[in-house]
């Protein structure tokens, strides 16, 4: 991993509703705080539809945010002028989940990398653009003959691939990896995500890295965030988190990653939450995991636990630890 230096983002209690009728509100991001050292990956870890998404698109200003801020080095992403969107558009990427549904299939491959390229002028003449499209193709593992192919002559694994180098043709330092391996098959996620991992130390970028998958996300993460119905219940180094999570729910989402040794994973307990996530339109008051939370008491139904330190950064939103 890169070497950490200072915080290159910090989001204050954002949050992001979504209108639904005249009279229901859809809370996907309800009051969330967490910062992003430069060189570091966050990851963000929760069951879909619990708002990381959402989370993320707003952090890099692809949704407006209905409250709380973004900083980006100091500044408020949602409240740049003309000239330091432009720059914060390049600053900082996304890297979509479905690289099929994400790229153009009317554009070659070196058009779509190229695109980015011509709208930050980043080159000076046709041959310069085509040598820089040439090199971004290898630096993900690709040939210089995919320039001209089509998205749909290529395996869902290049596919992503090209979706990598459309992020980096613009030299950012900040990438939102959103479920970036989820749409594939299981033999290239890992290779995807070294991938990733060379390209950070490389090029120093820093990511927010989005997965429902814990055990990948363990494996690129500096920092784990978890996410239940547009909050974070915890939050802490990945190594602390994996080895003494606090949270009930993070109990839950840990107990069901599988443990390669057969001894330790048929005697090990499998927590089986109740009932399903409630509906992020009406949310429950107070906890808003009360509803499926076996150590439940009357204080979690009538108000929202903050997320406090527990010491060394390893925060949680829980009163079984927030007396
Ligand atoms: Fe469970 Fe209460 Fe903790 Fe929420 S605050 S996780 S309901 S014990």
């Amino acid at each position: 991993m890169a070497k950490l230096h200072e915080e290159l983002i910090q989001v204050n209690n954002l949050k992001k509703y979504f209108r639904i009728s005249r009279k229901s509100v859809l809370k996907a991001v309800d009051d969330v705080s967490f910062s992003i050292k430069k060189g570091e990956t966050l990851g963000l870890v929760g069951e879909s539809g619990c708002g990381k998404s959402t989370c993320g698109r707003t952090v890099v200003g692809l949704y407006d945010a209905t409250g709380g801020s973004v900083l980006y080095e100091g500044k408020d992403v949602h409240r740049l002028k003309k000239d330091e969107k432009l720059q914060f558009k390049k600053n900082a990427q996304y890297i979509f989940q479905d690289p099929y549904a994400s790229l153009d299939p009317r554009m070659t491959i070196g058009d779509i990398i190229g695109e980015g390229m011509d709208v930050h002028q980043m080159h000076s003449n046709e041959k310069e653009r085509t040598a820089r499209i040439h090199e971004l193709l290898e630096l993900v593992g690709l040939n210089p003959e995919h320039a001209v192919r089509y998205p749909h002559e290529l395996s869902g694994g290049q596919r992503q691939r090209v979706g990598i180098a459309r992020a980096l043709a613009v030299e950012p330092e900040f990438i939102v990896c959103d479920e970036p391996i989820s749409a594939l098959d299981v033999s290239i996620q890992a290779q995807i995500v070294n991938l990733l991992i060379e390209l950070q130390e490389n090029l120093d970028l820093t990511y927010l890295f989005i997965s429902h998958d814990l055990s990948m996300v363990k494996h690129i993460s500096n920092r784990v965030a978890v996410m239940y119905l547009g909050v974070i219940v915890e939050l802490a180094s990945s190594e602390e988190l994996y080895k003494n999570a606090l949270h009930p729910y993070t109990k839950a989402l840990m107990s069901a990653i599988p443990v390669p040794d057969p001894d330790v994973e048929s005697s090990r307990e499998r927590i089986i939450l109740p009932g399903d996530v409630p509906s992020p339109i009406n949310p429950p008051p107070g906890c808003k995991f009360q509803g499926r939370c076996k150590y439940a008491m009357p204080i979690c139904k009538e108000k929202t636990p903050e997320l406090v330190d527990q010491g060394d950064g390893h925060f949680v939103a829980c009163y079984l630890h927030n007396k």
